[in-house]
């Protein structure tokens, strides 16, 4: 943990910086058109985009082709519930053409967008799951428990193959409008992605079918809309970001027996410590599934295969 001073001095030196560099690009915007829309680059420029997580950055990639130069807020590992952005981050956000966030709740957008937009008045920003159906977080299985919000949105909505085709398009969309000049070539990439994305959901929906035992028990409730997708039943013995109470422990143990599971599924950026506990309580295993590899298609491919062996 840091100290507040410590955070305190790190996030005004980026606010300075940023400060600086928006400032420059004041400076450096005078002599050129006098009414650039909001976040549009020069037809030789590359766009620079920020996503808040990594699956974001896939889309951005993918869509934008060698066009567009991609940064991510959230690293490799950490974990997008909790993390803070570094003032290096923060100065790369005052460069930014366009900012694209999942929109669906993720505590890291919720903490920060507005400190973002702020920053960068000029940024446009691509809300990735605009028009998109947003489901509630799993319930309690048994009665009502107290220190549960009910009714709070699922932020993990990239994970399903079918809110990837929207995506893509909200992506292509921001693009589109930053940069107007190449929007016959985004709209080529996200063609094809679509397709490849189609295929996928075809290739999972495939693999699942005939599949009995339709449970898989995730710790970090990350594949509810995978799930919601395809037909599942996720289990999930953590609540978005919460340790487990040993009572809980108990019951997830109960759930998992009765429906026959062997395997708890971990995100490679949380503990496993209690997920461990559960798993020798069902005597089974733990296994690694990422929610947020900027590797989409072939991780929910490895995704699936590891659900459907467990399911077996
Ligand atoms: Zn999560």
């Amino acid at each position: 943990m840091r100290s507040t001073a410590k955070y305190l001095i790190g996030f005004f030196g980026s606010f300075l910086a940023v400060v600086v560099v928006v400032f420059a690009a004041h400076l450096s915007s005078l002599g050129a058109a006098v009414s650039a829309p909001k976040g549009k680059t020069a037809a030789t420029e590359k766009t620079r985009v920020v996503t808040s997580i990594q699956p974001l950055s896939f889309f951005v990639e993918k869509v934008g082709g060698e066009h567009v130069d991609v940064t991510v807020m959230v690293p490799p590992g950490a974990n997008p519930h909790s993390y803070d952005p570094t003032p290096g981050q923060m100065v790369a956000l005052g460069r930014a053409h366009l900012f694209v966030k999942a929109g669906s709740g993720v505590e890291f957008e919720l903490d920060w967008m507005k400190k973002f937009t702020g920053l960068n008045p000029h940024m446009a920003v691509c809300n990735a799951s605009l028009g998109g159906r947003l489901i509630s977080m799993p319930e309690e299985e048994h009665g009502h428990s107290h220190d549960h919000q009910h009714g709070r949105i699922d932020p993990h909505f990239w994970l399903s193959p079918r809110n990837g085709i929207l995506i893509a398009r909200n992506v292509e969309r921001s693009l589109a409008e930053v940069d107007p000049s190449r929007a016959g070539e985004y709209a080529e990439n996200r063609k094809k992605l679509e397709v490849q994305l189609e295929a996928l959901s075809a290739e999972i929906a495939r693999k699942l079918s005939g599949m009995k035992n339709r449970a898989f028990m995730v710790f970090h409730p990350a594949w509810g809309y995978y799930a919601d997708e395809f037909n599942l039943i996720q289990i999930a013995a953590e609540e978005e970001g919460k340790e487990i109470t040993p009572k809980k422990v108990r019951r997830v143990i109960e759930q998992a027996r009765r429906h026959g599971i062997r395997v708890v599924f971990v995100s490679p950026a949380f503990s496993t410590l209690q997920a461990e506990t559960i798993a020798r309580e069902i005597g089974g295993i733990t296994q690694p599934i990422d929610p947020l590899s900027d590797n989409y298609i072939d991780n929910l491919r490895r995704a699936t295969d590891a659900f459907v062996t467990s399911m077996q």
